[in-house]
């Protein structure tokens, strides 16, 4: 994961933005509390002057005038008095002018003369009569009735002098109070307190903001993780389904006339490697299997991991009109052994392949290389181009409506696989495996037939098989003496009440004697409906065929419904016989199916014989019959007569 410059500014620029915007709350607190310090700073000098007045007005005023209302001029000796203390408090700058009212609010004495002509007291004189102190900071000279110029700052107090024995207000102290001293000491405070306040809002607008830097610089970390996340898939490091399919639309966006080579490429039996190396080293193939794709497709191409276990490769060089080598090419470039954990695994993959066209979007190009990997699982070669023909849509609804009209089309074919006697090696048998050709490919049967068994359309496939490998038999002519055939039937067959009937009818047209068709059924297949199972073979048993017990091991027949059965074969399960050699508990199991079978009287035969040490152990176990690459893959009906021919040449050998 990179960190793109360009991000990274814009992450500064926005913390910048953060920091600068998160300074205007702070300031704005720092702002009110500033006001709110100076406001109760302020409160407290008036306060203080509001102390000194009444210690003039208690201590100096009230002995002086004597404990009756004042009314009218003072006596000589009150004015005295009045005028030391006045001079004195002056002197020391602790007041600026004084005055006495009387009863009636009119001034009675003042320092300097001045206030005795007015006539009517103002409200705060008023409300001194009543008893309340008030203050108010002002300008000496100020009020309507001053004159002269206006003075400095002062706290103008108005203060009740009481009787000290009931309270009564006998006059009125108005008093002005040089502002300068407590604005002084006033601000001494404040810009000790601003200082503090300055730097704790400093540290804290810091500290947000310091906090604010980890959590952008966290978020934008997670959300360029999540960026990654959404165009890239961890265990890979290559482009998810997401980043590729972007990353095509814009090679595509720049350059429309030129759409690419496009391949899906899904990793075969996937599960079994996760299941049997666990899930670590199943990461390790799939880390592997993108890397190697990466390396052959080269620079010009896209490379994505789609999914689980599926690819994406998106050649834009000029790949040529061969795209099935091209194919082939990235199949190659994985089929070197794998090491993952320690175990060299051996991986195939299908490959689904297209071309675009110019001005095709990019979403239809990729449904169609994903139509064309579903086929390509399924093909032999495992890779399948998208040809419109043949399989433009895989969704098995219309595959079956295909399959339907290929049966009377004749493209369904029938491959045979022989059966030797592990005895004397003679062929007794042929099992005859169906084949879907579609368009250029040949199509396995497990890529149609579970969705064909999921339908009625079983039936005339079934009835089709038979046909086929009972007309074949006698198209074989004499080099078909002594041969059998065999044909698998699905559960479904087994169900329907009319099938033993319609086989019946089948074989008698066919002319081949009933003895000579073997009916294959699954063990598991068995099971789904064992009664009707037991109906319709029972029914062809009858009628002389034989019944065969196809990938025995695999399901979990009961014994006694087994001894109910009327069978004539045991296939011991290939998963079983291929490890014969290698695993003793398979070779037990083996041994043990075998005796099981010759106990209740039946033939085993041992499939998926794929090497001389397993066919020599089958035979020394007492199998009786063996099927297996390793005596001949499933073959074309032209090739059996020619490999019978060549396989009783080289028996002959053996035995000369
Ligand atoms: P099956 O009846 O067990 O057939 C044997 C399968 O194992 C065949 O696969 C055969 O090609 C494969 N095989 C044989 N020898 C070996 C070997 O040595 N090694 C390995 N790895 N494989 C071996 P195929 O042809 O793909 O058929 C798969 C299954 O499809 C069959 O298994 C059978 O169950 C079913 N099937 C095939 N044809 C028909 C059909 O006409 N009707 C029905 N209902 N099922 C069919
Ligand atoms: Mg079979
Ligand atoms: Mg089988």
């Amino acid at each position: 994961m990179r960190s793109d410059p360009s991000r990274r500014r814009r992450g500064a620029r926005l913390f910048a933005v953060y920091a600068a915007a998160s300074l205007i709350p702070v300031a704005a607190l720092g702002a009110l509390l500033a006001v709110s310090y100076r406001a109760d700073a302020t409160a407290r000098g008036m306060a203080e002057a509001r102390s000194q007045a009444a210690l003039l007005a208690d201590d100096i005023v009230v002995p002086a005038v004597g404990q009756v209302p004042l009314r009218g001029a003072l006596r000589a000796g009150t004015q005295t008095v009045l005028r030391n203390a006045f001079d004195l408090a002056k002197d020391d700058g602790r007041l600026l002018r004084l005055r006495l009212r009387d009863v009636t609010g009119v001034v009675v004495w003042s320092d300097d003369g001045s206030g005795v002509s007015s006539a009517k007291p103002d409200d705060e004189v008023l409300d001194a009569l009543h008893g309340e102190t008030v203050s108010t900071l002002t300008h000496l000279n100020s009020d309507s009735d001053d004159v002269g110029p206006v003075g400095p700052r002062v706290v103008e107090i108005y203060r009740p002098v009481a009787e000290s024995a009931d309270g009564t207000v006998i006059g009125v102290l108005e008093m002005y109070v040089p502002y300068a001293p407590i604005a002084t000491d006033v601000n001494a405070g404040l810009h000790q307190m601003y200082a503090l306040l300055a730097v704790g809002l400093g540290a804290l607008w810091l500290v947000l903001a310091f906090i604010s830097a980890s959590t952008t610089k966290r978020l934008r970390k997670q959300s360029q993780r999540l960026q990654y996340l959404v165009h890239y898939d961890e265990a890979s490091g290559l482009l998810n389904r997401v980043g590729f399919t972007d990353a095509v639309d814009r090679r595509l966006a720049a350059d429309p006339e030129h759409p690419p080579a496009i391949a899906f490429v899904n990793v075969c039996r996937f599960r079994d490697i996760n299941e049997a190396l666990g899930r670590l080293s199943g990461d390790e193939v799939l880390l592997q299997v993108g890397r190697r794709l990466v390396t052959t497709a080269g620079d010009s191409a896209v490379v994505g991991r789609l999914g689980g276990d599926e690819f994406g490769v998106a050649d834009f060089s000029p790949v040529g009109d061969d795209l099935a080598t091209w194919a082939a090419t990235l199949q190659d470039a994985v089929a070197q052994p794998i090491g993952a954990a320690g175990v060299p695994v051996l991986v195939e993959v299908a490959v689904g392949y297209d071309r675009g066209a110019p001005g095709q979007p990019t979403e239809e190009l990729l449904n169609r290389a994903d139509a064309a990997v579903s086929l390509a699982k399924c093909a032999v070669d495992r890779r399948a181009g998208y040809d419109c023909a043949g399989h433009a849509d895989a969704s098995s609804l219309s595959l079956m409506a295909r399959l339907r009209d290929s049966i009377s089309a004749g493209d369904l074919e029938l491959h045979y696989q022989p059966k030797t006697s592990l005895d004397d090696g003679r062929v007794v048998s042929v099992e005859a495996l169906v084949r879907w050709r579609v368009g250029e490919k040949l199509l396995m049967p497990q890529a149609f037939l579970p969705s064909v068994e999921q339908t009625a359309l079983i039936h005339p496939l079934t009835d089709w098989v038979a046909r086929e490998a009972l007309r074949q038999l006698v198209a074989w002519g004499p080099a078909a003496d002594g041969v059998d055939v065999a044909i698998n039937v699905s559960a479904r067959n087994l169900s329907d009440p009319r099938f033993a009937d319609r086989l019946l009818r089948i074989v008698a047209a066919s002319g081949v004697e009933a003895r000579r068709l073997t009916v294959e059924i699954t063990e598991t297949a068995l099971l789904v409906d064992p009664d009707a199972a037991r109906e319709s073979l029972q029914a062809l048993h009858d009628a002389g065929m034989a019944v065969s017990i196809d990938d025995f091991g695999q399901g979990q027949t009961s014994l006694s419904y087994l001894a109910s059965l009327p069978v004539d074969e045991l296939k011991v399960d290939r998963a079983f016989v291929s490890r014969v050699c290698v695993d003793p508990m398979h070779d037990a199991i083996v041994r043990s199916v075998v005796q099981l079978g010759h106990s209740l009287g039946l033939r085993v035969v041992a499939e998926g014989i794929e090497d001389e040490p397993t066919i020599e152990r089958l035979a020394y176990l007492g199998a009786d019959v063996g099927q297996g690459y390793f005596i001949a893959r499933p073959m074309h009906a032209s090739a059996f007569v020619g490999w019978q021919a060549a396989y009783a040449q080289s028996r002959l050998r053996v035995v000369g």
